[in-house]
């Protein structure tokens, strides 16, 4: 339960203020869930000192970490699929509150934005003690360190397609997964996101689809056996999971080949 909250005028103070039962909070949408990891007594509102903008420059995509979820799935300059990926927080209400930086800093195994933003290759531009630094993605979700200032995706006409599985709109989600084509340099990027493995870029499925056949589901599933093992939990066994990303990364990198986007 919070019981203070420690006001800050700027951004580096609030790096200043974080120490061990201190926690920023922007939207508040994670920090305030009933069972919530994140329970802190003491909380340092950071949401409305955050960059709020989406700004689109030529292929270029910089999105503010205070934009909302909301914010991004009405946006014109982004994607669709990241449009998409944002409104999959089935509930307005939440939308209307969620951050796109919370989401990420959140690290959760059914994120909506991180395994889309990963696929894409996304920027994020974090604050540190040092100064801002330019980090991939995928590094700060393994060494989180630092308020998120912006996530920004170098060419947004990329191709991709991603895939959210779960029983219900609100129910446990058993896959996050997502597939780009980086069209300057010719590769696959691929991502997922899932119970006790976090958001991870899945370095073996992008060999697997630089092969001249997309790879058929069971190959993928097969391969899964001894490359992503996440945990069972109510949304489905291990081996469900694996059968899972084996479809629908065949059914992403199928649309990416049909559609081109
Ligand atoms: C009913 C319900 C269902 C939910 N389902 C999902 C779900 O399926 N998938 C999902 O991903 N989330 C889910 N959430 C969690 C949450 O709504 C989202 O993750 C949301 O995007 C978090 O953003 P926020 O701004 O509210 O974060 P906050 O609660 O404000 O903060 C979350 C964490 O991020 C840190 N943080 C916030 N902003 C920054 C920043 N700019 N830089 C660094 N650290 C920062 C905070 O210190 C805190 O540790 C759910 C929440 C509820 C209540």
């Amino acid at each position: 339960m919070i019981r203070e909250i420690i006001p800050v005028s700027s951004l580096e103070d609030a790096l200043d203020a974080i120490h061990d039962g201190t926690c920023l909070i922007a939207g508040g949408t994670e920090v305030n869930r009933l069972g919530s990891p994140r329970e802190n007594d003491a909380v340092i509102p950071i949401d409305r000192l955050l960059p709020r903008e989406i700004i689109r420059e030529g292929r270029r995509l910089t999105i503010g970490a205070g934009c909302t979820l909301q914010d991004l799935c009405d946006s014109t300059e982004a994607p669709v699929v990241i449009r998409s990926a944002a409104k999959r927080a089935a509930s307005r209400t939440l939308r209307t509150m969620a951050t796109v930086g919370g989401n990420i800093a959140s690290r959760r195994d059914d994120s909506y934005l991180n395994a889309v933003l990963t696929s894409y290759g996304a920027i994020l531009t974090v604050l540190k003690t040092e100064g801002a630094r330019r980090v991939e993605i995928e590094e700060y979700l393994l060494h989180p360190q630092g308020i998120i200032l912006e996530a920004t995706v170098s060419d947004v006409t990329m191709p991709a397609a991603f895939r959210r599985i779960s029983r219900s709109s609100q129910g446990p989600c058993a896959l996050v997964c997502a597939v780009g084509y980086d069209l300057a340099a010719q590769r696959w990027r691929a991502a997922a996101s899932a119970t006790s493995l976090g958001t991870q870029r899945l370095f073996w499925v992008e060999a697997l689809l630089q092969e001249p056949q997309i790879p058929e589901a069971e190959a993928i599933t097969r391969a899964a056996g001894g490359e992503w093992s996440p945990a069972p939990d109510v949304a489905g066994s291990r081996e469900y999971k694996q059968y899972l990303l084996g479809v629908c990364i065949r059914e992403c990198a199928e649309e990416i080949r049909r559609t081109g986007s």
